[in-house]
């Protein structure tokens, strides 16, 4: 399997997304992993790994990055998911540990849609309503800027720093939301998380792109037909828009080729295959 690299909006990205063989991402730079896939070398030294649902080509990796962890003597992983994933993961990792004979250490948190985490004292993770056939979420990250209050826009520099000196706070703390990842899901993401589409950067799933399969079909699976996604693209105010998740019946380059062909010209240039 190809991991691919990419820099968007100036954020890096690696790993690889395939309907059925495996879905991992992650950003080095933050330390943050979006599924494990069957567990690929590349994301153990990840900080923290946010599943999104139970299937086996996003979370069955769970184990082997937990052993791995242990073997290079790693912090104990942090994995966040679905709450109705926790306890049937636990059994698995107690009953795995003890396959191999050792102890594992490591941090599962169930969360619901909604739930926040502070991950970093200058980053948020929010998870986000999917729409799945079993228990799923999205998450976006959230980055706690400094911004200048409203009211001291017009300000010269001197003054602003007058007012500072006076102890008059002069910033405001804002939420910025730099990307949103959605794994499996249903179009209708969209409209139970519209958020999600309103970070600067939207990591979603397509899983078919023509005739091969249809919409219903797509639907059947939980899943997004490109068919769905081209009438929403004015609705989406992502910056970037990286697709994941394309079926196996589809090669990378027939999936360009039906970008090219399909993608209305003011939207092409924001959306990228990973
Ligand atoms: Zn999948
Ligand atoms: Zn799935």
């Amino acid at each position: 399997m190809d991991v691919y690299k990419h820099t968007i909006e100036g954020l890096k990205l690696e790993g690889l997304s395939r309907a059925g063989t495996g879905t991992c991402i992650r950003l080095p730079e933050l330390g943050i992993c979006f599924d494990v896939a069957q567990g690929l070398p590349f994301a153990i030294p990840s900080e923290i790994f946010l599943i999104t649902h139970g299937h086996m080509d996003h979370a069955g990796g769970i184990p082997y990055i937990v052993s791995q962890r242990a073997l290079n003597n790693l912090k104990p992983g942090r994995f966040i998911m679905p709450h109705e994933l926790k306890k049937p993961m636990n059994e698995i990792l107690n009953t795995w540990a003890g396959i191999e004979g050792f102890e594992y250490h490591y941090d599962l948190t169930g969360q619901s849609p909604g739930d926040i985490i502070d991950f970093k004292p200058n980053l948020q993770i929010e998870s986000f309503k999917t729409v799945h056939r079993v228990p799923s979420q999205g998450y976006i990250l959230k980055q706690r800027k400094k911004k200048l209050k409203l009211e001291f826009e017009n300000l010269h520099a001197e003054e602003i720093i007058a007012l500072r000196k006076k102890g008059t706070p002069v910033e405001d703390i804002v939420l910025d939301s730099v990307l949103a990842f959605t794994g499996d899901t249903q179009i209708e993401f969209l409209d139970v998380s519209p958020q999600a589409a309103m970070a600067r950067v939207l990591i979603m799933e397509v899983t078919y792109y023509d005739s091969k399969k249809s919409i219903a079909s797509a639907r059947e699976w939980g899943h997004i037909h490109l068919d769905e996604l081209i009438p929403r693209l004015d609705t989406i105010r992502a910056k970037k828009i990286v697709l994941i998740h394309s079926s196996q019946r589809h090669s990378r380059v027939e999936v360009l080729k039906i970008l090219d062909a399909r993608i209305p010209t003011n939207h092409r240039e924001r959306i990228l295959l990973l």
